[in-house]
């Protein structure tokens, strides 16, 4: 049987018990609509999770919701959680990573419009696709760090 969400795991039967497991079930469920940024976190934490229930949720459940999510998403986007979420764990000099940031770059094209400069410090702003936000222009320097709406 192909599971294609979390809802429908759920709906099979899920073997979930357990008050721990309460805001799981209720994720899976839909009733609480999660950002995919703390969707991924979810299931990043529950990975390190003592109680093995909650480790075969971030292992099988959360892909599946979090897969159906992604789905969702424009290239540009999927692009930019590359970028956010996947390049900065990898090794820099493998080759994991050229590749990574290649796809990246593709799957959030090429900007439109030249980088605007920061009102704060005057560095380059760099653009930010929005996930579960609208797009904002983030300065390139870290210590300034000035966001803003594109
Ligand atoms: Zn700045």
């Amino acid at each position: 049987m192909i599971v294609r969400s979390g809802r429908e795991i759920l709906s099979n039967g899920a073997r979930l018990s357990g008050q721990s497991l309460q805001p799981l079930r209720t994720l899976l469920a839909g009733e609480q609509e999660l950002t995919i940024r703390e969707l991924i976190d979810e299931q990043r934490r529950r990975l390190d999770s003592r109680n093995p229930l909650e480790r075969f949720a971030a292992a099988m459940l959360i892909p599946a919701v979090l897969a159906e999510r992604l789905a969702g998403l424009a290239d540009r986007q999927v692009g930019q959680l590359l970028l956010d979420e996947v390049w900065p764990r990898l090794s820099p000099v493998a080759p994991e990573s050229t590749i990574c940031l290649h796809a990246a770059d593709r799957l959030r094209g090429s900007p439109k419009e030249e980088c605007p400069t920061c009102p704060k410090c005057g560095s380059e702003m760099i653009l930010h696709v929005g996930i579960d936000e609208p797009d904002f222009l983030e300065c390139a320097l870290l210590r300034c760090g000035l966001r803003i709406q594109a």
